[in-house]
């Protein structure tokens, strides 16, 4: 009797997005710069959306076919025209991953109501408007892949960094990407969060060389380090490709075991 080979394997390929089109806000700084270079090395078109337009430029050039978008996710219409001229130059959008985020050190008595629905519209509102923007014409396609970069601290509380209207907004955006993969599933389309621990940016300053900052990393995290600059492209992939075609709802956190303990 014949013995029929095996199907050959190739499971890195899973990981590749060639003809695809992917908006990445927050791409002019920190994690969004290599979320944006990551996404374009496996075959993405890119879309590059902050405020710093001149920085999206000079990465748009290092990144060929890509399109640079001047975007205040603070406001509603610079969020419709992200959306609507990702569409006029590709014609689709598969992936969105919704980066752009901030967060200041304050304790709880000096944070201000401003600043509370300032970091609520950017983080929550913007990513809720975003994916509602993509999803039309994702469920027009019947696929396409939303990732929400939230924290962990939308998992666990954040002091003694105190900062409570971040981990309200990153918690908020666990459950919106739980609720949006119930609603959109069915309509082929995955929504994940992914929540890193501590990571290089502006938004961490100078926490990788400040001694007491590395102290408080080392005594809290089962990793006693920060996130290196590529620690976070593997799971990046994992939820934009077909490697996690069976994954939504889902919220990776990629936190060197901080909220292990
Ligand atoms: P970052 O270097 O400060 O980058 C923040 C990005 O958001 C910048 O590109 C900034 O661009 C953009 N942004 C801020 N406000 C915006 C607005 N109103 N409109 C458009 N874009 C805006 O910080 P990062 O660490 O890379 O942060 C990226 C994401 O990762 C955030 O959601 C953050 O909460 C999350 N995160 C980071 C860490 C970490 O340790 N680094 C850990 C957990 C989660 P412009 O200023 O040019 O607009």
């Amino acid at each position: 009797m014949a013995v029929s080979e095996p199907p050959p394997i190739d499971p890195l390929s899973m990981f590749r997005l060639d003809g695809q089109v992917a908006i990445v806000t927050g791409a002019s700084s920190g994690l969004g710069v290599r979320f944006a270079r990551v996404l374009h090395a496996v075959g993405a078109q890119v879309v590059l959306a902050a405020r710093r337009l001149d920085r999206l430029e000079a990465l748009a050039e290092e990144l060929p076919g890509s399109l640079a978008v001047a975007t205040d996710l603070s406001l509603e219409a610079d969020r419709e025209r992200l959306v609507a001229e990702t569409l006029d130059r590709f014609g689709r959008v598969d992936v969105l991953v919704n980066n752009a985020g901030v967060g200041q050190q304050t304790s709880m008595e000096n944070e201000t109501v401003d600043q509370f629905r300032f970091a609520m519209e950017v983080n929550v509102t913007a990513i809720w408007h975003l994916s509602k923007l993509c999803g039309v014409p994702m469920v027009a396609a019947g696929s396409g892949s939303i990732i929400n970069v939230a924290s962990m601290m939308g998992h666990v509380a954040s002091t003694p960094v105190k900062q409570a209207h971040y981990c309200a907004s990153k918690g908020a955006v666990v459950n919106l990407t739980r609720e949006l993969a119930a609603q959109w599933g069915r309509k082929g389309i995955r929504v994940n969060a992914l929540s890193p621990g501590w990571f290089k940016s502006e938004m961490t300053g100078d926490m990788d060389t400040d001694e007491s900052s590395q102290q408080f990393v080392k005594a809290n995290a089962a990793l006693p380090r920060m996130g290196a600059d590529d620690e976070l492209d593997g799971a990046l992939l994992l939820l934009a490709s077909r490697a996690g075609g069976y994954m939504t709802g889902h919220s990776l956190l990629v936190d060197g075991g901080w909220t292990a303990r």
